[in-house]
Formats: structure tokens, sequence, C-alpha cells
């Protein structure tokens, strides 16, 4: 049996339906439920315009009379029965955007809005999931290396700092390790840019492949990647990650049928000893990655004050004496 609306048949009203039934948007009307005090608790289904009615997938007139909370159950798993029962208590009109995915509602992003009407609400919703898809897909661009698919400059600077305040506030290390291909011009040169794109994208995923989930890495353009590694225990710890990385990801890389052999320069900083902010941590991790290169490559080397002072290091030897972590990767 259809149920009255609390809507009169006033010429306004008359108006009003004509519109509220029109409108792309899915509104809906809902008379509040009072408990003994007289506080609304809970909401009844007043009105559904046609496309609400379409969204939900039964005839709107079943559920007129029903409790929303009773028919929609995730109004309480997600908290936002209590945001409509604010809104009736302040009057503060109330917009959010949420997910829903149920019997009812398969994978939607609706955006809700909510205002005080009388005693109860009147909710207009619509459904934004291609507008939230595309947002995302615009979000992840504008985060991730397009080529490799590793978070870019932008997002490593953002998870660095990041890692630098719960370090901060945990009593905690974090290590930055910055990895640079010895040679990639010639590599290029020999292959072809293609491959070469092929090898960066290879070695991107050795080094993800690597490391922990809580661990960053990041392409921070050419042939230059980053490792952001949050609570590690020991400086040991981090040599051994070091070493594990630089090993997995300079295996040789078969590219059109030829073999393609490769080494690393890392340079590795740690906060809070060598910086307390990410621009110096990565900018001394960068001079002990070029302590490497002038060196000879194909090694780890972490941070000293030397290299901040005298600049690069020319003696390979002195490198591997300043670095505490000094890691032989033996030449292939
Ligand atoms: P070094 O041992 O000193 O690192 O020498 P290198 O030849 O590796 O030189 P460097 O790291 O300074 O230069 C990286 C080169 O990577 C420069 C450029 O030709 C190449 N490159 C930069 N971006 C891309 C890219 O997206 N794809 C490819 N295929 N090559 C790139
Ligand atoms: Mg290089």
């Amino acid at each position: 049996m259809r149920r009255k609306t609390n809507v009169s048949n006033t010429a306004d009203y008359k108006r009003f339906f004509a519109a509220v039934e029109a409108t792309l948007d899915d509104f809906y009307i809902f008379d509040g439920i009072h408990d003994s005090s007289g506080a609304i608790v809970d909401f009844r289904f007043s009105y559904i315009n046609p496309n609400a009615e379409r969204r939900l997938g039964v005839p709107r007139e079943t559920l007129y009379g029903k409790v929303l909370t009773e028919v929609r159950p995730f109004m309480v798993k997600s908290g936002l029965i209590q945001q409509y029962l604010e809104v009736v208590r302040t009057g503060i009109p109330y917009t959010t955007e949420v997910f829903i995915d149920d019997e009812m509602i398969r994978s939607t992003w609706l955006n809700v809005q909510v205002v005080r009407l009388g005693n109860g609400i009147a909710v207009t919703s619509r459904d934004v999931t291609e507008h939230r898809r595309r947002s995302d897909h615009i979000n992840y661009l504008a985060h991730h290396d397009h080529l490799t698919g590793l978070t870019n400059r932008t997002l490593l600077h953002e998870r660095l700092r990041q890692a630098i305040l719960r370090a901060q506030d945990d009593g905690e290390r974090v290590a930055v390790f910055l990895i640079d291909i010895d040679f990639f011009k010639q590599i290029n040169d020999s292959l072809g840019h293609a491959n070469g794109d092929i090898l960066l994208a290879t070695v991107g995923q050795r080094l993800l492949s690597s490391v922990r989930e809580s661990d960053t890495v990041a392409r921070m353009g050419g042939d230059e990647f980053v490792i952001v590694m949050p609570e590690f225990h020991s400086i040991q710890e981090v040599e051994r990650c070091g070493e594990h990385i630089i090993r997995n990801a300079s295996r040789p890389i078969e590219i059109s049928g030829r073999e393609t052999s490769l080494t690393l320069s890392v340079g590795v900083s740690i906060f809070p000893e060598h910086g307390r902010t990410a621009e110096v941590l990565l900018s001394n991790a960068d001079a002990a990655m070029y302590s490497v290169k002038e060196s000879g490559r194909n090694n780890l080397c972490v941070f000293d004050e030397a290299f901040a002072k005298q600049g690069p290091l020319k003696d390979p030897a002195i490198v591997i004496e300043r670095s505490r972590l000094p890691i032989a990767i033996k030449p292939r």
C-alpha cells in the first residue's frame, strides 16, 4: 500500500514534486523517528524520487515507512547515520562522498548532501564514480613515474618527510639509499633508447622486490632511484639490505636476446646523524653516491661528514676507508 508522503497537495508542492521527480540526482525525504525522550534516533523513508528508486532497484512504495538503518545497514557501519542525526540536531547541512558496495548498490561512489527538513532530512545524492576514477588516475599520474610505475620525486619527498616525522616521534632512524646506474649512457647507446627504458623498468621492479612494503622505492629521473627505509635496527642491517638490493638489481638483464650487465653506485645517508630534513638527507646520499662514482663506481658508501667538508674524494682507498659501510660488490 502506498504511504502518503509528508508533502501536501498545494500548487507549490506540485511544482516541488515535478522538480524532484524529474531531477537527475537521487532525492529522498526522511522523517525523524523519536525515542521515548523525544530525541531523533533514526529515520523513516518518506519520499524517494524515480532516480533514487532506480539506484536502489526496488519499487519505492515498498520502502515508504521503513526504517533507514534497517533497510541500509551500511549507514551504521559507516557512521553516516550519526552525521544525518547531527544535521537534524544542529541544522547545519552535511556533504560527503561515500563508497557503497552492497546488495542494493554495487561499487559506487556517491556524493551525498543532507539538509534539515522539519523533523527530518532531505538527502540529495549523485553518482560520482567516474569522476573519482578520473581524479584518482590524475592523482596517480601526478605521483608516479610513468616508465617504471614507481613513486616519483614529488611523492618521494612527501614519503621521506613523513618517515622523518614518524622516526622523530618514535626515536627511530631512517636510511636513504640513492642509487645510480653506472655508464647508463653507454648502455643506451649500445641497446637503443627503447631498450634502455626496458632496463630502467626492470631495475625499478627489482629494487621494489628487494625491499619491505613499508619502504618506498622512487625513480628520481634518468637512471637515478631512491629507497627510503624506515625502522631498521642497526647499521649492519642497512649494510645487509644495501648489499641484497644491489646484488638483486644488478643481475644481468636479457634484452632483445642479448645479456646486458650493469653495475650500480649507491650512496646512503641516515636520519638523524646525516641530516634532519628530506633535502639534506637526499643531498648527503647524493654526495656519498658521487664519491662512489669518483672512486671507480660499483659500490655502496655511507655518507661521512668528510664528503661535505672536502668535496668528492678521488682516491678509492679513501672512500672505502672513510665509509663506515664499505661493501665490495665483486665484479662479474
Ligand atoms: P654514470 O656512471 O656517471 O652515472 O654515467 P651515466 O652514463 O649513467 O650518466 P648519468 O647517470 O649522468 O646519465 C643518465 C643517462 O640516462 C642520461 C640519459 O641519456 C639517460 N636517460 C635519462 N632518462 C632516460 C629515460 O627515460 N630513458 C632512457 N632510455 N634513458 C634515459
Ligand atoms: Mg648513471
